[in-house]
């Protein structure tokens, strides 16, 4: 996304031709951003080969998976739903692991009949449940265990997982109990010690500190495990301020860990491959002027973004022409939800903008789309892919009497 002659482009594509083209609010993708995303995520852990699956509870959309496919990374899915989405993009059953707290009956016979890489479990329950399922069907189920390392990772604390007061994982106590217990069982296989700590996690410190709790694990487990499964939740700049993640110490870190641990790394990320890849356009319905604020009213709400509103989340916004005057007022970014929260943005001043004018949100790639809802009645955005000079719609928009 760059401005040329004061004009928003996406690859080789006017924004303003986009909007015009397939109305707002609309999820707009460019694909080699993506494909440049995933490239540079594996260049950054070359040297210890690991098996990356995309989380698709960042972005579930068919066409992203099918890149996914192409590319040749696997994928992390918590429900049904994911799994069948991943299966139909064509990603190989022995790529796919299943993360979750609450996994039902259900979800997990279908993961057994479909011989997927791992269960990643959470708890003694959800272990006896899979190994009850897999004595039925007369076979064994690979399973990963899930610790709760109890970790700060020094993120929104909305999106922090790993630490004890969070409902993911086992403690270190429960874990090597349950380890125990399992590993005579002809059932169920304990191949992977797993941890997802949180997301948007852009210090290498705490992953540092997992790292030494999983070594510490390891020695008291006495046990072999093919895989260690490190989650994702490596960061991205939301803000220029934001500090770049450091993956070369990361790897270095891992290397380190690898000398002592003959094991295969999966990694589970989903934000730093998706989410700078998509801008939300939406349209200026009303400017709203009080004494103190200028109310950009969007055609997008809440509803199609939810991540400011559920933490607060900093999305940037760009005009999709930039005008020279600059308004120096405060402008508050809002859509038309019935709620205080759904605002997306507050800035001192802003490029001088229009009614029916139109603006693009950053960096929505990832919990954007997948995160929506019909909150209010509203039909849910549709999603473009732009390669090159080309654009396509990856996803309709919802029709209101598919809801009504
Ligand atoms: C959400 C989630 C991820 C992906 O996190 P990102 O911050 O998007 O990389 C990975 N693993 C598990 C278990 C998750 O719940």
């Amino acid at each position: 996304m760059y401005f040329k002659k004061n004009k928003l482009f996406i690859e080789k594509v006017e924004g303003l031709k986009i909007v015009k083209k397939f109305g707002t609010p609309t999820y707009c993708y460019s694909r080699s951003k993506l494909k440049n995303n995933i490239k540079n995520f594996q260049k950054n852990f070359r040297s210890i080969n690991p098996l990356i699956c995309f989380s698709v509870k960042s972005n579930s959309n068919l066409e992203i998976l099918k890149q996914i496919k192409r590319s040749g990374i696997g994928a992390d899915v918590v429900s049904k739903g994911e799994m069948l989405q991943a299966l139909k993009a064509g990603i190989p059953p022995k790529k796919i692991v299943f993360s979750g707290v609450g996994k039902k009956s259900e979800e997990l016979k279908f993961a057994i009949e479909k011989k997927i890489l791992l269960i990643n479990a959470e708890s003694e329950s959800e272990i006896f449940e899979i190994e009850r399922l897999a004595k039925l069907k007369k076979t064994n189920v690979n399973i990963g265990i899930r610790l709760n390392p109890n970790i700060d990772a020094k993120t929104l604390k909305k999106i922090s997982t790993g630490k004890h007061e969070d409902k993911f994982g086992l403690t270190e106590k429960a874990f090597l109990n349950i380890l125990k217990n399992f590993k005579k069982s002809n059932f169920v296989k304990v191949k992977c010690l797993s941890v997802h700590i949180g997301s948007q996690i852009t210090d290498c410190k705490p992953y540092e500190k997992m790292i030494n709790v999983l070594d510490r694990i390891i020695k008291k487990s006495n046990h072999l495990y093919d895989y260690v499964d490190l989650g994702g939740g490596m960061g991205i700049q939301y803000e220029k301020k934001t500090k770049l993640f450091n993956y070369k110490r990361y790897n270095s870190i891992i290397t380190k860990f690898l000398k002592k641990h003959k094991v295969k790394i999966i990694f589970e990320p989903g934000r730093s491959i998706i989410a700078n890849s998509a801008v939300l356009f939406s349209q200026i319905i009303y400017i709203k002027n009080t004494s103190k604020k200028k109310f950009i009213i969007l055609d997008a709400a809440m509803n199609d973004l939810m991540r400011p509103a559920l933490y607060g989340s900093f999305h940037n916004i760009l005009p999709l022409i930039k005008s020279n005057k600059k308004n120096k007022k405060i402008h508050d970014f809002v859509g038309p939800v019935c709620e205080t929260t759904d605002k997306f943005l507050s800035v001192k001043e802003f490029s001088n903008l229009k009614e029916k004018e139109y603006v693009a949100i950053s960096d929505v790639g990832a919990y954007g789309m997948s995160l929506s809802s019909n909150y209010n009645l509203r039909p849910k955005a549709s999603e473009i892919m732009i390669e090159n000079k080309s654009s396509k719609v990856i996803l309709k928009r919802q029709k209101l009497n598919n809801i009504v």
